[in-house]
């Protein structure tokens, strides 16, 4: 009888151990991952734009205010200098890809399965949404594989036939509609407007037919552009932006559109003009540009904020692709502080990408092995992680 009794006691000490370490161990797969990228932004670029919203007081941007802070190395395969093609491939699959590839291997002619596809594959919703064309290189590197960024006509194709992504919102019309004679690199042309009807796709052109149709969809194609949205500086003086919806409003509407699938979803958010003004060396294009995603960053905070449930799984990334025109801050000199309103003297040293690291900011499950010195590759395979609740191994 004692020795039974003695028994039985290692008996539930065994079980509670066992449970106990399982619940330390085992770790918890995310719903959602939301990824947004401001692209072509440096951290110098958050300076001018936090003083001229803000001056100098201690007030931030909203990205600022996410839980972990790191930087990620953003050299691609065969350039120390990388294109938002293989930035973004390097984000999207993992692995380091030259210039111009978007999730596709040249030279071995193969194509690694993107984070979107293996969320896909889990049975959650997709979405891509852009201020450029819905088809350029970021969001691309998550919904195809092609050779050549400028394969946008093909790019579309993969997007309604192959991977049938859920919601895409951006400008890019043009693309979506071409004859043999626009025929893309990749030899691709036709109308995948007309294609995605056929695939049970919404189509909107307005912000007030993207506002109608949201909730009642069952996929959402939302084109407001020929080529890129209008920029945030000149919306007040092109009369017909006022049809087009703005970055925060696009997000809106995606997340309020994913948001019934209980599966969860990964969604690409991209601030895709803030590299075109700093090619042009513009900085009220720059600033206003940054603070235009930042308020699509509010968006996605208050989102996860209106639920603690939502908030404990859902990733949040924020990261740019490469620095863009090496912004820096030279002044104003002396005795002098910039007040809200007011432009920081700087300049950029040429008008294409550099080298630098860039900023991730993260939040949410797995995000504390985003606080630190990275690769840019590294980030699919946390995000990989997170996806499966499984733990993340450094590659
Ligand atoms: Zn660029």
């Amino acid at each position: 009888m004692i020795l039974k009794k003695g028994f039985l006691v290692k008996f539930f000490i065994f079980i509670f151990l066992t449970f106990s370490l399982y619940g330390i161990v085992k770790t918890k797969a995310v719903t959602n991952i939301i990824f947004m990228v401001p692209d072509g932004l440096a951290i110098s670029n958050v300076t001018a734009a936090r003083v001229y919203a803000f001056g100098t007081n201690k007030q931030r941007l909203y990205l600022e205010t996410l839980d972990q802070i790191g930087y990620q190395s953003t050299h691609s395969l065969n350039s120390m200098i990388t294109d938002s093609a293989a930035a973004a491939s390097a984000w999207a699959c993992g692995e380091k890809f030259n210039n111009g590839e978007i999730s596709f291997h040249c030279k071995t002619r193969t194509s690694p399965r993107t984070i979107l596809e293996l969320a896909r594959e889990m049975g959650k919703k997709s979405g891509l949404v852009a201020t450029s064309s819905i088809t350029h290189a970021t969001p691309a590197a998550f919904g195809a594989h092609v050779s050549d960024r400028d394969c946008e006509n093909e790019i579309a194709r993969q997007y309604i036939v192959k991977n049938g992504i859920d919601i895409l919102l951006g400008a890019g019309k043009g693309i979506f509609q071409s004859s043999e004679m626009g025929a893309d690199p990749c030899g691709t042309y036709g109308d995948f407007i007309e294609l995605a009807k056929e695939r049970d796709y919404t189509i909107v052109n307005t912000r007030e037919e993207m506002f109608r149709s949201h909730k009642t969809a069952k996929k959402l194609l939302g084109l407001f552009r020929h080529v890129s949205l209008t920029p945030a500086h000149r919306r007040a003086k092109v009369k017909k932006s006022q049809d087009e919806p703005r970055l925060a409003e696009m997000t809106g509407v995606a997340l309020q559109f994913l948001e019934t699938h209980q599966k969860g979803f990964f969604l690409l958010v991209e601030g895709s003009q803030i590299d075109w003004a700093n090619h042009a060396n513009n900085l009220e294009y720059q600033i206003s540009e940054t603070l235009e995603f930042d308020k699509a960053v509010k968006v996605v905070l208050d989102w996860v904020n209106q639920d603690k449930n939502r908030k404990e799984s859902t990733l949040i990334v924020i990261v740019s692709d490469h620095d863009c025109g090496g912004f820096a801050i030279k002044g104003p000199w002396g005795k002098t502080l910039t007040q809200p309103g007011q432009y920081v003297n700087a300049g950029w040293i040429w008008g294409s990408h550099t080298g630098e690291d860039t900023i991730i900011w993260s939040q949410g499950p797995y995000s504390s092995h985003l606080g630190k010195a990275i690769d840019n590759t590294d980030i699919f395979h946390i995000m990989k992680a997170a996806l499966y609740g499984k733990e993340y191994q450094k590659q």
